[in-house]
């Protein structure tokens, strides 16, 4: 029998095993709340008993990625991971501290279908997904790894989280859940280049989590240059799924808009996307482009007027700090690198 992910599993999963081989259920929390707090074998649940230890590790194995590289940034502290999985994939993952505590923003699969022009990420394409526990392992792996209590998470690193929707999903379940790491939704974001019917499937989760849509353009012409996923799902379209989202849930939606030298910074899509902004109550994320390698795109030199015309129009917009951009670790800067 091929050995299951024990840790993509839930405390009501795991009591079902339990009562299969005869044990308590209350030891399902037990067990998940040591894999919760990075537990590698079954060996170290001191609390569950020899016999058991080797029953549970004949049926699962327990992931835990190795630290391949760490990273720090003299700027600001923020600190790189590029972490090794089970398979020898790597993926990375950025924590950077805040006055209000520390966040980590996570990967979702190693690699990326979507293939966004300005994307790092994007580049040598998609490999496979992250299993739940994976991306959990980020949180888990890199709050130990610096002795401290994470206590946001942006779902903004390598991937598009709503096309691995699943693990993504249960990954959300397990990172909540009271008896592991219990981080609130509210402090949970999830980024996306814009699927709508996953937009709508999320949003029948009723979760409270902050969606964010990367726009980048509010016109489809230069949107579907920039993200060629809008060549399938034209902005309109990702805008009413979002519009749905923030109807139903109440929470207000993000858009990301990374500036960038003549192609997105006129005052006409300036005004655009004032307009789009008011019709959904959204926030606007300004980001200054950051640099990848062999790229024709040149960050803005219209920041400041573009904010101008903003605000003028009453939108509600701030200016992403960029954190890490001496290691690489700002955003659309991460990607996939050859194990070695
Ligand atoms: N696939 C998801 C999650 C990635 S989040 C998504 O598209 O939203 C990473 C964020 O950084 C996205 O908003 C992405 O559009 C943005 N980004 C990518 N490359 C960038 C770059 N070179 N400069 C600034 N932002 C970038």
């Amino acid at each position: 029998m091929e050995k299951a992910d024990i840790k993509s599993m839930l405390p009501g999963e795991i009591e079902k095993v339990l009562f299969e081989m005869n044990e308590p259920k209350f030891r399902a929390k037990q067990i998940f709340a040591w894999l919760a707090r990075g537990a590698k074998d079954f060996g170290e649940m001191t609390d569950v008993g020899r016999a058991l230890q080797e029953k549970l590790r004949e049926r699962f194995y327990i992931t835990s990625p190795e630290i391949q590289r760490r990273q720090v940034s003299k700027e600001d502290g923020t600190v790189k991971y590029l972490w090794r999985l089970i398979d020898g994939n790597a993926v990375e993952s950025v924590v950077m501290h805040y006055k209000h505590g520390s966040t980590v923003c996570v990967s979702s699969q190693v690699g990326c279908k979507m293939g966004c022009v300005f994307c790092a990420s994007a580049r040598g394409g998609w490999v496979r997904d992250l299993k739940a526990s994976e991306i959990l392992d980020q949180v888990i792996f890199a709050g130990l790894d610096l002795k401290t209590k994470i206590s946001n998470i942006v779902m903004m690193g390598i991937g598009e989280p709503l096309d691995n929707f699943e693990n993504v999903m249960r990954f959300l379940e397990l990172v909540n859940h009271p008896e592991g790491l219990n981080i609130g939704m509210r402090h949970i974001s999830l980024s996306t280049c814009g699927l709508p019917d996953m937009i709508d499937r999320l949003r029948e989760r009723n979760l409270q989590l902050t969606l964010s849509l990367s726009l980048h353009a509010p016109d489809g012409e230069t949107r579907s240059k920039l993200m060629p996923i809008n060549r399938r799902y034209p902005e309109e379209e990702v805008l009413r799924a979002c519009e749905r989202y923030f109807e139903s849930t109440g929470r207000r939606i993000s858009f990301e808009y990374a500036l960038i030298d003549g192609v997105n910074d006129s005052d006409r899509q300036a005004a655009k996307l004032a307009e789009a902004a008011r019709r959904l109550g959204a926030h606007i994320n300004l980001i200054q482009l950051n640099d990848i390698e062999n790229s024709q795109l040149r960050p803005s030199r219209n920041l400041k007027r573009f904010i101008s015309i903003l605000e003028e129009a009453g939108a509600n917009v701030t200016v992403r700090r960029r954190l890490g951009s001496d290691i690489e670790a700002a955003c659309g800067q991460l990607r996939k690198k050859a194990a070695q």
